[in-house]
């Protein structure tokens, strides 16, 4: 909602809050089949993506995310060759799991083209690697897609998505979670964005519920900053088959490429457990 001349605002009504960014032109804005895009220049966020009022991506501060749904699942596998990403057509996801040499195939599904299309017009720099031969980028339901594909053939799925309304509802149950589970090869990890730990709770507490319902043996999620998404904290929660609590430490110590967020020490630090957290998870 542009509720001011200059001013974007995304209002959070279950949480009395609001965020706003001073603007300075909107850029586009269009209904696509599946969602409402609009495209802002900031004053100090850079540009921003939004998707049905919601912040997606700003120029400014989209790093923490990308990183972190992408390297901590990366080095916590012990060989990631094959790589969904489910939804993340902004491509900033894919280029992350592309700068991992290990990788040999990362398959992108989005079910919205215009989303990347969009993409590549204002945010070119997240979609650098989108040439990579190793990428695939498809336009279709990440559910279907799921539901199709054969058993056991991939090592990393990442469900980079909207919030569990609309067109990702059926990205956050327990039908998609099992189709997952079979999806994945021995050792395989899903990761999902998975909303602000401090108003959306209860959602992340049944994501590990149902995580293991659908026969993930361990769960854990990790925590990040990010301004422009609801409380400004984030989370992003795994669902593994093998053990979770290692991870390849002398290999994120010497990572040869570059990030701004990640490293090793932060992969230790995002897997710290807060308090209210751990009794929530306790309850369950
Ligand atoms: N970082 C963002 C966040 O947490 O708000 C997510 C960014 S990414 C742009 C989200 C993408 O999920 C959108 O491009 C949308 O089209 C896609 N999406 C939503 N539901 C989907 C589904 N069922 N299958 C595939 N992609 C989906």
């Amino acid at each position: 909602m542009c509720d001011a001349q200059d001013w974007f605002t995304e209002s959070y009504p279950d949480n009395g809050s609001a965020l706003s960014l001073k603007i300075r032109a909107k850029l586009h804005e269009e209904q696509t089949p599946f969602q409402r895009i609009e495209i802002y220049d900031t004053e100090s966020f850079g540009k921003l993506m939004v998707i049905d009022g919601c912040t997606m991506v700003s120029d400014r501060d989209n790093f923490l995310y990308h990183e972190m749904m992408t390297h901590p699942v990366l080095y916590t596998h012990p060989a990631p060759k094959t790589v969904w990403i489910i939804g993340g057509g902004d491509c900033g996801s894919l280029r992350e799991v592309l700068k991992h040499s290990e990788v040999e195939k990362a398959v992108q599904i989005d079910i919205d083209e215009r989303v990347t299309r969009l993409a590549e017009r204002y945010f070119p720099e997240l979609c650098e690697a989108n040439g990579d031969p190793r990428a695939e980028l498809l336009f279709i339901d990440g559910i279907q897609w799921v539901k199709e594909a054969p058993d056991g053939c991939v090592d990393v799925i990442i469900v980079d998505s909207t919030d569990p309304v609309g067109p990702a509802e059926g990205l956050f149950n327990e039908a998609f979670f099992r189709q997952c589970h079979r999806c994945l090869r021995t050792d395989g990890i899903l990761v999902q964005q998975s909303e602000s730990p401090l108003f959306h709770l209860p959602l992340i507490a049944s994501m590990h519920r149902i995580m293991r319902q659908a026969g993930f043996a361990q769960t854990r999620t990790l925590f990040f900053p990010q301004f422009i998404y609801p409380s400004g904290w984030w989370s992003a929660t795994m669902a593994g088959k093998g053990d979770l609590n290692r991870f390849r430490a002398d290999a994120a110590e010497a990572k040869l490429f570059p990030t701004r967020y990640y490293n090793a020490d932060i992969h230790r630090a995002a897997f710290a457990v807060p308090e209210f957290f751990g009794d929530a998870l306790r309850e369950l």
